[in-house]
C-alpha cells in the first residue's frame, strides 16, 4: 500500500482501520465491556436524578395524578405521584418528601461520581495499555521491514507514525468509546420516556435531531482528509527536526542557522496551517449544532403548548416534557460530535494501519546456515534499484574461505550495492547469490546475517560502554571482548578511559575520535568470530595515523577470516588473493595487482591516481 500524503480514507482502508484497531482492543475487551457497562450506568443515573425531582414539581402545582400501575404505564405525566406512591411519602406533608427528595438526587450524584471515578481508573489502564501495545506492536514491525523500506522513508515520517498518531489514536478511542456509550444510552432513555409520554411529539423532535447525523455526514469526510494532512505535516516537521539534529555540525559549520530557521519555519507553518483547517472543522460543527439544538427546543415549546391545550399532556408532564427535551439536546449532539471525531481520528489510524501493511520483502527461508566451509560465489547476478538508472549486472565472482578479496573501482560503481546483495540486504533481480553452495534466499535472513561482521565507513556506536558496543545483540564474554578489542588494537585506547572498556561512548558518551570508533567497530565485527568480515571503506573517513592504526588491525584480523574490503586506497590490498574492479556496475577484471595493472584500464587509472603516473607507467 502507498503511503499517500493526502488523500481520503477508502471504504476497504477503512476496514482494513477497523479491524486493525479491533486486534488492539481485542485484548482488552473484558475491561471494555466493563467500561461499556458502567458507562451505561452511569448514563442511566443522569435521567434518573433529573426525574427524581418529579414529585416535588406534583407538590409545587399540587396536581396529584394517580399513579401508574406498573412499569410500562410509566409515563412524564405520572411519574411523580407513583415515585410518591413506592416512596411510600404522604403528599400533604412536602417538607418530608422535598427532604427525601433533595436525599435522593445527591445520593445518586454521590454514585454517579464514585463510578465515574472507577470508570476513569479503568479508562486510563485500557488508554495505556493500547497505546503501549500498539508502540511495541510498530516498532517491532518495522524492525523486520527491510533496509529498502528505510531508504524509501523519512525518518521523521516514521517516528510520528509510532509517536503522534498511534497516541492520538489510541487516547481518542477511548473518549469515543465512552462518549458514545453515555451519550447513547442517555439519548435512548430520554427519548423512550418521551415517546411513552407524546409518540407524536417524540417523534418529531427525533427528526430535527436527524439534522445532527446529516452535518456528520458533510463534514465526515473533510473531518479525515483534514486530520490525515495535520498528520502528514507534523511528520514533515519532525522530520525537519531530526536532519537539523543530524546535521548539526554541517550546519554549524556552513553557519547555516539562518537558512534551516527558515526552513523550520515554513514545516510549522505547514503544520499550523493544516492542524487550524482541522481544527475549525472539528469545532465548525458546534455553532452549527447549537442552532440544531435550539430547533429541537422551539419545537418541543410549541408543541408542548399544543399538546397541552389539547389536554394530552398534564401541567407537570408539560415541565417535564420540556425539561427532559432540555436535557436531551446536549447529549443528542454530543453523541453526533462523537461519530464525527471518530471520523477524523481515521485519518491519523490510517497512517497507522499502512504502516503495519507494510511487507517484508525479503522472503525468509527455513535453513539456518552453518558456518562457511567453502565461500559465496555470485552467478550471473543483476540488480537495480526501484528508483534510479543505477544496475550492477552480469555479476561474477567468488569468495573463497579464508581468501581476502578486495573490491575497487570508482565511487558510484556499486561496490557498496554488491556486498549488500551478499549481505542480503537485497535480493538479486536476476542470478543467484551461493553461500557454500545454497542460494542465500534459502537461509533464514538473521541467521544468516550472522555469518558476516561488518564495518562500514563511519560506524554508529550506540548509547553504551565500549564492552557493550562490541557485544553487541550476543551473548557477552568477557574474554571474548577482550580478544575482539586485542585484534582490532583497540584494547589501548580503551583501557585508557576512566572506566576502561566499561566507559561509556557514543552519543552521551566520551567522545571517541573516527580512528577509535572505527577501531571499536571492528572488535564488534569480530567478536563471535564471523565466517566472513566485511570492511567498506572502513578507514576511509580517517587521518592517516588513524588509518595506518585501523589498518595495521585489520592486516591482523584479515589473515585468519574470509575478508570482502572494499577498499579506497590501493596500498591497503597489497596482499589481496583477488582484486576485483567495478565500473558502473560492471567488473571490469579480475586479478592480482600486477595482473590488473596489465588488463584492466580503471584499475590503471586508480593506481595513478593514487602512487602518481610515472610509477603507473612503470608498471
Ligand atoms: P559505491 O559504494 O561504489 O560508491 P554504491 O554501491 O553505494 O556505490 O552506489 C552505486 C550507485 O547506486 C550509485 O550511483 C548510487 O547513486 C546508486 N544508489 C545507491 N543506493 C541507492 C538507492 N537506495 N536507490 C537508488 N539508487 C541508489
Ligand atoms: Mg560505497
Amino acid at each position: 500500500m502507498r503511503m499517500q500524503p493526502e488523500g481520503d480514507v477508502g471504504p476497504r482502508s477503512m476496514r482494513a482501520i477497523g479491524a486493525m484497531l479491533w486486534q488492539f482492543m481485542k485484548p482488552y475487551g473484558w475491561r471494555i465491556l466493563g467500561l461499556v457497562l458502567f458507562n451505561a450506568l452511569i448514563a442511566w443515573i443522569t435521567p434518573l436524578r433529573q426525574i427524581s425531582v418529579a414529585p416535588a414539581l406534583n407538590i409545587l402545582t399540587k396536581s396529584i395524578t394517580p399513579p401508574a400501575e406498573s412499569l410500562s404505564t410509566i409515563t412524564l405525566n405520572n411519574v411523580g405521584p407513583t415515585l410518591l406512591h413506592w416512596l411510600g411519602l404522604d403528599p400533604a406533608q412536602p417538607m418530608r418528601v422535598i427532604l427525601v427528595i433533595v436525599s435522593i438526587y445527591v445520593g445518586l450524584t454521590v454514585v454517579q461520581a464514585l463510578l465515574d471515578l472507577l470508570g476513569f481508573m479503568i479508562m486510563i489502564k485500557v488508554r495505556l495499555g493500547m497505546l503501549r501495545d500498539m508502540v511495541v506492536a510498530a516498532q517491532r514491525h518495522l524492525l523486520t521491514l527491510p533496509l529498502s523500506f528505510f531508504l524509501r522513508r523519512r525518518a521523521g515520517d516514521l517516528v510520528s507514525r509510532v509517536t503522534n498518531d498511534i497516541s492520538a489514536t489510541a487516547n481518542s478511542l477511548d473518549a469515543i468509546v465512552r462518549g458514545v456509550m453515555q451519550s447513547g444510552v442517555m439519548v435512548a432513555v430520554y427519548m423512550a420516556m418521551l415517546f411513552r409520554t407524546d409518540a407524536m411529539l417524540a417523534g418529531g423532535i427525533v427528526m430535527i435531531g436527524c439534522l445532527h447525523l446529516v452535518l456528520n455526514g458533510i463534514l465526515g469526510r473533510s473531518a479525515r482528509r483534514r486530520t490525515r494532512l495535520s498528520s502528514d505535516t507534523l511528520a514533515a516537521l519532525m522530520h525537519r527536526m531530526i536532519e537539523t539534529l543530524q546535521g548539526i555540525r554541517v550546519i554549524k559549520s556552513f553557519a547555516a542557522e539562518r537558512y534551516m530557521d527558515r526552513q523550520n519555519r515554513d514545516s510549522v507553518n505547514d503544520y499550523c496551517e493544516a492542524t487550524e483547517r482541522f481544527r475549525t472543522i472539528l469545532y465548525l460543527d458546534q455553532p452549527i449544532r447549537l442552532v440544531i439544538n435550539a430547533l429541537v427546543i422551539a419545537l418541543a415549546v410549541a408543541a408542548c403548548f399544543y399538546s397541552y391545550n389539547n389536554g394530552r399532556l398534564g401541567v407537570t408532564g408539560f415541565g417535564l416534557f420540556l425539561l427532559l427535551c432540555l436535557q436531551l439536546v446536549n447529549p443528542l449532539s454530543e453523541l453526533s460530535r462523537k461519530f464525527l471525531e471518530l471520523q477524523s481520528i481515521m485519518g491519523g489510524a490510517a497512517r497507522i494501519q499502512e504502516l503495519f501493511a507494510e511487507q517484508n520483502t525479503l522472503v525468509d527461508g527455513d535453513l539456518t546456515p552453518a558456518p562457511m566451509r567453502e565461500g559465496i560465489v555470485l552467478r550471473d547476478v543483476r540488480f537495480r534499484f526501484p528508483k534510479g538508472n543505477f544496475e550492477l549486472r552480469d555479476i561474477n565472482l567468488e569468495i573463497r574461505r579464508g581468501e581476502m578479496v578486495a573490491i575497487v573501482g570508482p565511487s558510484g560503481s556499486g561496490k557498496s550495492t554488491l556486498v549488500d546483495l551478499i549481505l542480503r540486504l537485497y535480493d538479486a533481480d536476476a542470478g543467484e547469490v551461493l553461500y557454500d553452495g545454497t542460494n542465500v534466499k534459502r537461509f533464514l535472513q538473521r541467521p544468516y546475517r550472522r555469518q558476516f561482521g561488518v564495518v562500514a565507513q563511519e560506524s554508529l556506536l550506540f548509547n553504551g560502554s565500549v564492552s557493550d558496543n562490541v557485544v553487541f545483540n550476543r551473548e557477552p564474554n568477557p574474554d571474548a571482548v577482550l580478544r575482539a578489542l586485542d585484534i582490532a588494537n583497540a584494547r589501548g585506547f580503551a583501557e585508557k578511559f576512566a572506566d576502561g572498556i566499561h566507559t561509556f561512548v557514543g552519543d552521551r558518551g566520551v567522545r571517541v575520535s573516527g580512528g577509535e570508533r572505527q577501531r571499536i567497530a571492528i572488535a564488534r565485527a569480530i567478536y563471535e568470530s564471523p565466517s566472513v568480515l566485511v570492511l567498506d571503506e572502513a578507514t576511509s573517513a580517517l587521518d592517516s595515523e588513524s588509518e595506518a592504526a585501523v589498518q595495521e588491525a585489520i592486516d591482523r584480523v584479515t589473515r585468519e577470516v574470509t575478508t570482502v574490503v572494499i577498499a579506497h586506497r590501493l596500498s591497503t590490498i597489497q596482499h589481496a588473493d583477488k582484486v576485483v574492479v567495478l565500473k558502473d556496475g560492471r567488473i571490469e577484471a579480475v586479478g592480482t595487482s600486477e595482473e590488473l595493472l596489465a588488463s584492466s584500464p580503471t584499475y590503471r587509472r586508480l593506481y595513478a591516481l593514487q602512487f602518481g603516473g610515472a610509477e603507473a607507467e612503470a608498471a
